[in-house]
């Protein structure tokens, strides 16, 4: 059976269904798509779904391409939800891809599963921006986040949803472990009390027990190519052996001592816990504003720190969940009742995209005041590739201002007459919050 929906911004989703599995077909070129072609896409979706149903074969295959660079490239990082069951996960999640894409109309292809939702990344930069360069529109950057179900004791040996738990973990850049640090005697605890540094080594303990598996084949794999005399092979299993009795103390791939060579081919194994974690510590509603007292939290602050190497960040899912139906005033005044600006999660992320490895450009003109994602690092014409393959391709120069000049100075033509609008090369690393215009050769 195929059925089709309009999605925001005329894009088209299609349906298609399988026994009782049903796939989401996106069209991610179809904005604006008139009704003719709307009909055209569904039918030739339609067509090729038919003629592959018996081979049964998995639906990715048939997303479309876009003609159009997508607004959200597929290769968004991800970041997964984890934590043991009842400890706010999906509440949070629901409080986050709900409230928090609100303004994420610019990003609407850019989920496919129910378990994936594009979170806006709060940035007041943009705002004062888009005043700048005397637009309405804004455009912020945006991370996904993937709600990943299934962790209970002895998922690393297939219990809960184990595999495809540990699976869906496997795909994601970074973890975000939310724990329990709210008291309710009406939400079972699934391990009887509220403990959070216990629940932390419950979960990574099945992480890196999973890890542990993983090392053990790939010893078992790398040993006979080692024996020939084959470098990279013995390089391998050296890390391989140092990560064995690390991983049997039940600390995670990421706190490692490792040298700069181990830390690049570490990332080859693809370890669960080599991933960067943060913890959210969810707290009762009435605790978030003295959270940092709150003893649960002071205790996974100092786990966390010393085992894992790790940030955490209080959060309230219940307040975040709360603010969904609100009006943007009345949850000012609700937070202020509870004596806060936020619920916590504006920080958790922004700490996520930081996690990530992400920051942020801009441009900002008459159309649009936008936040571009680059990777920490990323030179000028790659951080002008994230626009178009063309500019960066065709790169000549960059024109940079930094956000707090352009904001000090008033405006471009202030900022160029204070020589603070500079004209950069090739090898310009980006900063943080520069804002920029490219010259490019089409
Ligand atoms: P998950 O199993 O980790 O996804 O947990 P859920 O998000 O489904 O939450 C389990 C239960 O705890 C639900 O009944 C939530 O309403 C409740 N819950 C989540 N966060 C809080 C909180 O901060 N305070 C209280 N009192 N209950 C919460």
């Amino acid at each position: 059976m195929v059925g089709a929906e309009q999605l925001d911004g005329g894009a088209i989703a299609a349906r298609a269904r399988f026994g009782d599995d049903n796939a989401v077909i996106r069209l991610v070129d179809c904005a604006n798509a008139g009704e003719t072609d709307f009909e055209r896409h569904v039918g030739n979706i339609a067509d090729q779904i038919s003629s592959e149903e018996s081979d049964n074969a998995p639906f990715h295959k048939w997303l479309v391409k876009p003609r159009l660079p997508p607004l959200c490239s597929p290769s968004m990082l991800k970041a997964g939800i984890v934590g043991l069951p009842n400890v706010g996960k999906s509440t949070l999640f629901n409080a986050l891809t709900r409230s928090r894409k609100a303004e994420a109309a610019n990003y609407p292809f850019c989920t496919i599963d129910p378990n994936i939702g594009v979170v806006i990344v709060p940035d007041d930069r943009l705002a004062i921006l888009a005043k700048i360069a005397k637009t309405a529109v804004l455009v912020p950057a945006a991370i996904e986040f993937v709600d990943i179900a299934g962790l209970v004791k002895g998922a690393s040996q297939g219990e809960g949803l184990g595999n495809q738990f540990l699976s869906n973990i496997r795909e994601v850049d970074a973890i975000v472990h939310v724990v329990r640090c709210f008291e309710d005697p009406d939400v079972i605890h699934t391990v009887g009390s509220v403990d959070p540094v216990r629940d932390i080594e419950i979960v990574t303990t099945e992480l890196v027990l999973a890890d542990l598996d993983a090392v053990t084949k790939r010893i078992d794999k790398t040993q006979k190519k080692a024996k020939s005399g084959d470098k990279e092979a013995i390089a391998e299993l050296a890390l391989l052996e140092k990560l064995t009795p690390h991983l049997n103390s039940n600390q995670p791939a990421n706190t490692l001592p490792a040298t700069d060579d181990e830390k690049a081919l570490l990332k080859f194994f693809q370890l669960l816990t080599a991933k960067p974690v943060l913890y959210a510590c969810n707290v009762a509603e009435t605790d978030l504003a003295t959270a940092e007292q709150n003893p649960f939290v002071q205790k996974v602050a100092a786990f966390v720190k010393v085992h894992h190497d790790a940030a955490y960040v209080p959060i309230s899912a219940k307040i975040e969940s709360e603010l969904i139906d609100l009006s943007p005033e009345d949850a000012k005044a609700f937070l202020k009742d509870l004596g806060v600006d936020d619920s916590g999660v504006s920080s958790l992320i922004r700490g996520t995209y930081a996690l990530l490895g992400l920051m942020t450009y801009f441009t900002a003109g008459e159309k649009e005041a936008r936040a571009w994602t680059i990777k920490k690092g990323f030179k000028a014409p790659q951080a002008a590739g994230v626009i178009h393959t063309d500019f960066e391709k065709g790169f000549i120069k960059a024109e940079v201002v930094s956000y707090a000049d352009l904001v000090r100075l008033g405006s471009i033509a202030a900022a160029r007459e204070a020589g603070k609008y500079r004209l950069e090369g090739k090898d310009y690393v980006f900063q943080d919050g520069d804002v920029a215009l490219f010259r490019f050769n089409n």
